[in-house]
């Protein structure tokens, strides 16, 4: 079974925060100052995540994402790791994170069933990385990647969001990376969404400007693969690097939208259903489940919200007319 759409997408893949914590203040992800966090009360429980992660499994949801904020800041997430991963129809269960944390804790997670974690870096260079989220430390995301590849986290993806001036001329070097360390590197457009989000449209890099800068030298050059990976409906188009075996992607949410096979939303950590990262769409599951809903009449609320998913997200038109009512951290990026 698997839930349709009003244009005929097959609904199968969602993306859970498990909390607006984070360890970072991303420049582009975060706007400056205290972030408004949601109060221990309106913060859906572990047992009520699982509850709802049943359900959408239950109705043809068959991968599960937990992200954030940071979700390995969230207590007690190996609980949740374990029931999630236990669902006989769930076929991957994965992580997005920005692997401060995950030296501590990534055999733990692959053993409680995590299949694989996407990893999100910037850049190399440690001044730069501070500069980025404003006090981080590049050497603990560098044991983090060491320990999840050590782990048996496979593949290990990083997230590279490239900016103009800030760390563009990067591209090779982290290609080089990659390689060595057997990643697969994904390179993403700054997408508009939250005030962040907004504030760093200006250092827009295209995906076509990514794949002339990965070129360097001769022999470096990008081609692009025939096969879409990730059963042909994520969003990263990939390209193999010339001269190896290893392959790069590439998420152009911006100048090239892939809402035509978008199979996927978003559970908030306020357990709001977010039908599009482009759009202002939410439906709340929360209310309901506390005020005794029964299995049935979640389900019922979900596969409803599904069929009034939005053809498409806005971000092309223009920046000043995308969603500025979330922040990536709240929305699950
Ligand atoms: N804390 C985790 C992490 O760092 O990966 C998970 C949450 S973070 C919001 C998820 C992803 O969203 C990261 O890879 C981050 O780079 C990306 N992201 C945040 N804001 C973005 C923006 N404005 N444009 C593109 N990607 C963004």
């Amino acid at each position: 079974m698997s839930m349709e759409d009003s244009y005929g997408r097959a609904i199968r893949y969602l993306r859970v925060s498990v909390t607006d914590r984070c360890n970072l203040r991303c420049d582009y992800c975060r706007p400056a100052g205290e972030p408004l966090l949601p109060t221990h009360q309106e913060l859906l429980t572990l047992e009520e995540i699982a509850r709802l992660g049943r359900l959408f499994v239950d109705l043809g949801i068959d991968r599960l994402r937990l992200t954030g904020g940071e979700p390995l800041l969230r207590r007690n997430l190996i609980w949740l790791v374990r029931e999630l991963a236990a669902l006989p129809s769930l076929r991957e269960l994965s992580l997005t994170t920005n692997a401060l944390l995950l030296d501590r804790c990534a055999t733990e997670l692959k053993q409680a069933g995590l299949a694989r974690v996407n990893i999100s870096l910037d850049t190399l260079d440690p001044a730069t990385f501070a500069r980025i989220t404003r006090g981080g430390e590049l050497s603990r995301v560098l044991a983090g990647i060491e320990a999840a590849v050590g782990a048996g986290l496979k593949p290990v993806k990083i997230n590279m969001v490239v900016m103009r001036e800030v760390n563009d001329h990067e591209i090779p070097a982290m290609i080089d990376f990659a390689v060595q360390h057997g990643l697969v590197l994904r390179f993403i457009e700054t997408m508009p969404v939250g005030r962040a989000g907004l504030g760093s449209a200006h250092r827009f890099v295209s995906a076509d400007e990514i794949v002339a800068r990965a070129c360097h030298g001769e022999e470096k050059g990008l081609i692009p693969v025939a096969n879409p990976r990730e059963g042909g409906a994520g969003p990263a188009r990939y390209f193999r690097i010339a001269g190896s075996a290893a392959e790069v992607g590439i998420i152009s949410a911006r100048s090239r939208h892939f809402c035509d096979t978008c199979n996927r939303m978003r559970l908030t950590s306020r357990g709001e259903l977010v039908l599009c990262l482009g759009g202002m769409d939410q439906v709340d599951l929360k209310t309901p489940m506390r005020d005794g809903a029964s299995d049935a009449e979640l389900c019922e609320m979900i596969r409803q919200a599904v069929r009034n998913k939005p053809r498409q997200h806005h971000f092309q038109v223009g920046a000043e007319e995308a969603s500025s009512l979330w922040d990536m951290s709240g929305l699950g990026g």
